[in-house]
């Protein structure tokens, strides 16, 4: 057993600054708060506490960086191998960067190390794709010329939840800068410590300061501080659907431009001529990966009738298999929950499934793990007998919760994985290629994983459809979410014009 749990290599930082215009700092108070470890309830670090006073230093260095700054005059050469320079830093402390996401997620060991390669995956994915990154030439009348530029848009807000705490920020960072934005990121509270790490990183890979600027503190306070800043050109948001909106709201007062990353209730369809085994190992990793605290979790399950029972009987035996327990170790399956009251709301839903006639297969309680006691643990829970209106069924929960349902037809599946607000994954289990396309072109969500588990790798688009939000991370397009169009016409002929004939 001691065999599998991985050797620590963090060396322990007992407190973490803000990054502001380059500098290691305290905030202007002298405020701080202290992150916990959901696996122990330990505390981890102490950690600097922006204020609004530190939002405003914030702004004013993002905006000298970006006004008159070098950054988004270097040959896009030179930024992509600063780029580079990113990713190979964290690559040489990957085994650092992955401790410290786990201590301050409650993540198992996999998981941050998948979560963490992603990351710095996406920063070389980013190094590639801005070079390619470039005006058009149009077509026009003769005598004349038209261009357009891919101008950076400014000064970028960039809000991120506590989930994905590193993968988040680097969708974020990664992209802006590359285009030759500055940013100032608001890692969530929960947890901030490897955002401000990433922070560090990219001064050291040769970012010039007041470029990337990462300032811990309130989402009520600072982050809405910086969406309602006038010199803040575009908020990037990632986080719930309530927050979002009142961020979309806030942002128009200065018609900002926004992007939203919201949440979700994705649909996972298992029709009778799916790979019953692939099918079940992918819905087990669709919603109990990351403790089913994702935004794409697969936590709406919709299994044809004629499999239901033989698919539900192994989907149970291995929900049962899975195992909580120390996040260093490689056996360990599903890690801790971020906090207490996401606890208690994780329960909150499966009691209200209880009250509404509802089936708890398997789980649906707080977990005892043994030497975890002082933790946030909840059994991986599987609930039937549920209908479209109940609030498990519409609501996202942000826990190991699944709902499964059985249907009839392909009409039916489409029928009900479209009956939701939320459009954001979905997942199709099907061996006939036709059927599986028709039903991935019905459904209204912004990714379908056809026979794949995988919701997200750099190059594929991520985003949502409905009240998921809009606006895609993790692509090419993305670049031009963080870009203005320029369009430059000039006139070559030799007469000169006089178009009013005055
Ligand atoms: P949250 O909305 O509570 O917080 C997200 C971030 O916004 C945090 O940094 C928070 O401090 C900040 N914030 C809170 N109130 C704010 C305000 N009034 N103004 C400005 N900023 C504010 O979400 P969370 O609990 O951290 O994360 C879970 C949610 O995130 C889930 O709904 C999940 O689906 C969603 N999520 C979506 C995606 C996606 O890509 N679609 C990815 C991960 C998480
Ligand atoms: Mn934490």
């Amino acid at each position: 057993m001691t065999q599998q749990v991985q050797e620590k290599v963090l060396v322990k930082r007992d407190f973490y600054h803000l990054i502001i215009n380059g500098e290691k700092v305290e905030s202007s108070n002298g405020e701080t708060f202290q992150t916990i470890n959901p696996a122990t309830g330990e505390v981890v670090a102490t950690v600097a506490k922006a204020s609004q006073e530190d939002a405003e230093r914030a702004v004013q260095a993002a905006r000298q960086a970006f006004d008159f700054g070098k950054w988004k005059q270097y040959p896009v050469n030179r930024r992509a191998q600063v780029l580079h320079k990113i990713a190979a830093i964290m690559r040489s402390r990957f085994n650092e960067i992955v401790e410290l996401e786990m201590l301050d997620t409650g993540k198992s060991i996999g998981t941050a190390q998948g979560q963490v390669n992603q990351a710095i995956e996406d920063f070389e994915f980013y190094a590639g794709a801005i070079v390619g990154h470039r005006g058009a030439v149009n077509n026009m009348p003769g005598q004349f010329h038209n261009y357009t530029e891919k101008e950076p848009v400014g000064v970028c807000a960039q809000i991120v939840p506590w989930n994905y705490p590193l993968m988040m920020a680097a969708w974020k960072i990664a992209p802006a800068i590359a285009v030759g934005c500055s940013v100032i990121v608001k890692p969530a509270s929960l947890t901030p410590l490897t955002a401000i790490v990433l922070g560090e990183i990219c001064l050291e890979a040769g970012v010039p300061a007041g470029v990337v600027n990462i300032i811990p503190g309130s989402g009520k306070d600072v982050g809405n501080y910086l969406v309602e800043h006038q010199q803040v050109d575009k908020v990037a948001f990632t986080g719930s659907t309530p927050v979002g909106k009142g961020i979309m709201e806030k942002a128009s007062q200065t018609l900002k431009r926004v992007t939203l990353e919201l949440g979700g209730k994705s649909p996972n369809l298992v029709f009778e001529d799916a790979d019953i085994d692939a099918a079940v190992d992918g819905s087990l990793y669709g919603i109990f990966y990351n403790s089913g605290q994702s935004c794409e979790a697969r936590s709406r399950l919709y299994v044809h009738k004629d499999i239901y029972d033989e698919f539900l009987e192994k989907f149970v035996a291995k929900t049962k298999a899975i195992k909580l327990g120390d996040p260093f170790d490689k056996g360990t399956h599903m890690g801790a929950i971020i906090d207490q009251d996401q606890l208690n709301t994780i329960d909150g839903y499966v009691k209200s499934a209880v009250e509404e006639g509802a089936t708890i297969l398997t789980g649906g309680k707080v977990a005892a793990v043994e030497g975890f006691e002082n933790g946030f643990w909840y059994e991986p829970t599987i609930i039937t007998d549920v209908t479209q209106s109940m609030k498990v069924v519409r609501e996202e929960i942000f826990g190991p919760v699944v709902v499964v349902m059985p249907f009839s037809d392909e009409k039916e599946a489409i029928r009900l994985a479209n009956d939701s607000e939320f459009g954001l994954g979905s997942a199709v289990w099907s061996k006939d290629g036709a059927r599986a396309t028709r039903v991935a072109n019905q459904i209204q969500a912004g990714i379908v994983m056809v026979n794949c588990p995988f919701s997200a790798m750099p190059g594929t688009p991520f985003g949502g459809y409905k009240q998921s939000g809009f606006g895609r991370e993790l692509c090419i397009e993305t670049l031009d979410l963080y870009t203005e169009t320029k369009s430059i016409i000039s006139y070559y002929g030799s007469r000169p014009l006089n178009p009013l004939g005055v």
